[in-house]
């Protein structure tokens, strides 16, 4: 099979952790339950893995396209090998952050099924990261490179194939950059693009704040079939027939699209590793970005061992340098 896409080590970067541990609490976004999440620091190589410590035995789930279980209005990983079934919603902004903040590897336990909203974006994460402290350890970061184009289209209900459906695709890129096209039917988010690179520093300024948003029409169904039940002004922009309910108004004048990518670049991150390409999404919800990294990750998967057996057979750098980058916040 020819090769789309290849696991490669960046020689002058190096895969970072949290240098302290953090504490987060508050109600789930979907659920309505409060939870605890506590984020502790991990070792090189073994990604981002959560852990279900509310359940006996632990329930230990990888984030990875593996462990993704649902992708309706948000993302849940899970674990099979659990009974009954073991599953964490919304795990999207935290990834989002995650990636934003240049975290690798890091432990993240939490005591219910839900990630807490908190305000509805990545920023509290992602601040919190940067105050505490972010830690480089010694072993070179992997990027997902992507050698040829991949392309995943959905077309209209109905058919007709005239590329007015949803669509996600990836294409080589030196840098990680993110387009991205909306399309509701409302007046303050009709229709939209973004189109950015993205790296640690404007993820902060550009992505992390912006909140996810539902439709005041929607609430009532949506509360029915058990979504939605954390929602409120707190924790999402909500949107009547004509304009934005919250009063503080928009922290970006286009706040709905580039919460998208927000959620975008979270569902990304579960490919496990960062990735070199530019992600070109129209419409794209949670499913069709995980069809992407599902697309991704099993391809890559292969090369997994020779990368590892290529660092082990090199000499490792011993230093272990904590930095904590100055950032300012607004
Ligand atoms: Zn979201």
């Amino acid at each position: 099979m020819e090769k789309f896409a290849i696991l490669k080590e960046e020689k002058n970067e190096f895969q970072c952790t949290v240098a302290n541990i953090l504490f987060f609490k508050g109600v789930g976004l979907h659920t309505g339950r409060e939870a605890s999440v506590v984020i502790r620091p991990a070792k090189a190589d073994t990604g981002i893995t959560f852990v279900r410590r509310d359940l006996k035995p632990n329930v230990i789930i990888k984030a990875n396209p593996g462990s993704i279980c649902s992708t309706t209005l948000r993302t849940s990983i899970g674990s099979a090998k659990a009974l009954p079934y073991a599953c964490i919603s919304t795990v999207e902004h935290l990834m989002s952050a995650l990636w934003g903040a240049g975290i690798d590897n890091a432990v993240i336990e939490i005591d219910g099924d839900e990630i807490p909203a908190m305000d509805g974006s990545a920023r509290v994460f992602y601040e919190a990261f940067y105050e505490s402290g972010i830690k480089e350890l010694s072993a070179n970061r992997k990027y997902i490179e992507i050698l040829k184009p991949v392309v995943i289209t959905r077309a209209p209900a109905g058919g007709g194939g005239d590329g007015s459906g949803v669509s996600i695709a990836v294409y080589p890129a030196d840098d990680f950059e993110v387009s991205y096209a909306m399309d509701f039917n409302h007046p303050l988010v009709r229709s939209g693009s973004f189109d950015m690179k993205i790296d640690g520093f404007n993820f902060h300024k550009e992505i992390s704040k912006a909140r996810t948003f539902g439709f005041l029409k929607d609430v009532e169904h949506l509360k029915k079939s058990g979504l939605a039940l954390g929602g409120s002004l707190d924790n999402a922009l909500v949107l009547n027939e004509t304009s934005v309910l919250n009063k503080e108004g928009l922290r970006y004048k286009d706040e709905f699209i580039r919460h998208k990518v927000l959620d975008l670049i979270g569902d990304i991150y579960l490919s496990g590793y960062r990735i070199k390409g530019r992600v070109s999404a129209k419409k794209t919800g949670h499913d069709m970005n995980s069809k992407l990294v599902k697309k991704i990750w099993g391809h890559v998967e292969n090369d997994k061992e020779d990368v590892f057996t290529r660092r082990e057979k090199e000499t490792p750098r011993p230093l272990i340098v904590k930095i904590t980058v100055p950032v300012q916040f607004a």
